[in-house]
């Protein structure tokens, strides 16, 4: 096992009605700006219930952020925080939300123009990030308990991802009732993203740290156990509660510490959300089959042993296993009808490939994966194999 630190300073209150606590969680005397989105939490209840639940508290608002938050809209909230001197941010909504607020933390008290945070991946260290809060109503990021965040710039096609110690939210509500209003494709995306999550810090080798290893393996079939009861019309209080708190697991930072990280997937997904809006789980879905395929030699052990205490695979040569654990994750991605090829999604998709290359390229990414051995050029084989 790799020597590691691990601080995850969130505190998470789990449950039915847990939001009715937050006013405690909350300096009194804190000038509150809740940020939300589209305007899902207006229909659903919630909005009413942040409201009354903080009427002793100068409560401001700030609503439509967008999925795959947008800088832009990001601007015009940073300017009101800075005209009303905010205190303390909340977030009510899911990733998108959640990582906008980050983003507004980050750069409240930043000095340079925002956007460097960003195109420099400018970290946020311990106690220097505005205060806040969040109330997560999509499981599916991992969020709401750790300290990373994804900002898209339409104008300049980029999504960008930075982070650092002090952007760790102080609270994050966890309430299941929330997946109820939650679309089926939505909540297909969240058991993706999570799933791939897990993935991305697994499907590595080598790796000695038995226990990570095993709590991964433990996430990804509870994912898949939970998938069919929370995609059935009927809602299910407990299996919501487990896909809830599989996703905030998934990425909280346990699981990644003391083995080498992959993220290559992540990396790629990106470009083509993009490039393309494709949905940030959907785009995880479309690539991560040939990462795997492509880098058989590197990960063919990690893959046999995913087949086999994932999915049961007892049978047949490592490489045998490690293929029928592919195809089974491709069928988990399909049980959710979420499609596994860019041309599922996008008619003319011809250039992506070169594109993503130059793109890495200039940006200097020139070494992903655990190894720091996968190249642009390999990129375009891989985003190749994907179309
Ligand atoms: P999202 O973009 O936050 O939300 C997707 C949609 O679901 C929105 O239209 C939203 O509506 C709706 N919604 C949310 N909660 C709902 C509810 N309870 N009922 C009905 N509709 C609801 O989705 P997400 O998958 O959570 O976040 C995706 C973003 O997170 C991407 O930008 C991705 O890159 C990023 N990400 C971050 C991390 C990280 O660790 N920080 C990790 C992975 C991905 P409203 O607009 O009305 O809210
Ligand atoms: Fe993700």
């Amino acid at each position: 096992m790799l020597n590691f630190e691990f601080k995850n300073p969130t505190k998470i209150l789990f449950g039915k009605g847990e939001i009715n606590k937050i006013a405690k969680e909350i300096p009194n005397d804190a000038k509150v700006l809740m940020i939300y989105g589209g305007g899902s939490i207006k229909n659903n209840g919630i909005y009413d219930q942040v409201k009354q639940t903080l009427s002793n508290h100068e409560l401001y608002e700030f609503g439509g952020v967008p999925a795959n938050p947008e800088y832009e809209v990001l601007v015009n909230a940073l300017r009101f925080i800075k005209e009303k001197n905010i205190t303390f941010l909340l977030a009510v909504g899911g990733g998108s939300v959640i990582d906008g607020t980050k983003f507004l933390s980050a750069a409240a008290n930043y000095k340079g123009e925002p956007w460097e945070i960003l195109k420099k991946s400018v970290r946020t260290p311990e106690g220097e990030g505005m205060p806040f809060g969040c109330i997560l109503t999509l499981p599916a990021t991992g969020s709401e308990m750790n300290s990373g965040y994804v900002i898209s710039r339409r104008e300049t096609n980029e999504k960008l991802s930075s982070g650092g110690p002090g952007l760790f939210p102080q609270f994050s509500v966890l309430d299941p009732e929330v997946v109820r209003s939650i679309p089926k494709n939505q909540v297909a995306n969240g058991i993706t993203d999570a799933y791939t999550h897990v993935l991305e810090q697994y499907m590595t080798s080598p790796s000695s740290a038995d226990l990570q290893e095993r709590i991964a393996e433990s996430i990804l079939i509870s994912l898949q156990e939970t998938a069919p009861k929370v995609m059935s019309e009927n809602f299910n209080y407990e299996a919501a509660g487990n896909f809830m708190w599989c996703c905030t697991m998934a990425l909280n930072g346990l699981i990644q510490k003391g083995v080498v990280t992959d993220w290559a997937v992540h990396a790629m997904g990106h470009e083509l959300t993009a490039y393309y809006g494709i949905d940030h789980a959907r785009t995880l879905a479309i690539i991560a089959p040939s990462h795997y395929r492509y880098n058989m030699e590197d990960k063919k052990g990690k893959l046999a042993q995913y087949a086999e205490r994932v999915w049961g695979i007892k049978e047949g040569a490592i490489e045998e296993k490690a293929e029928l654990g592919i195809k089974k994750m491709e069928e988990f991605f399909h049980s959710l009808h979420i499609q596994t090829k860019l041309s599922d999604y996008v008619e003319d998709y011809t250039n992506t490939a070169e594109r993503i290359e130059k793109t890495f390229t200039e940006r200097n990414w020139l070494g992903l994966g655990e190894h720091q051995k996968i190249t642009p050029k390999d990129v375009y084989k891989i985003v190749e194999m994907s179309y």
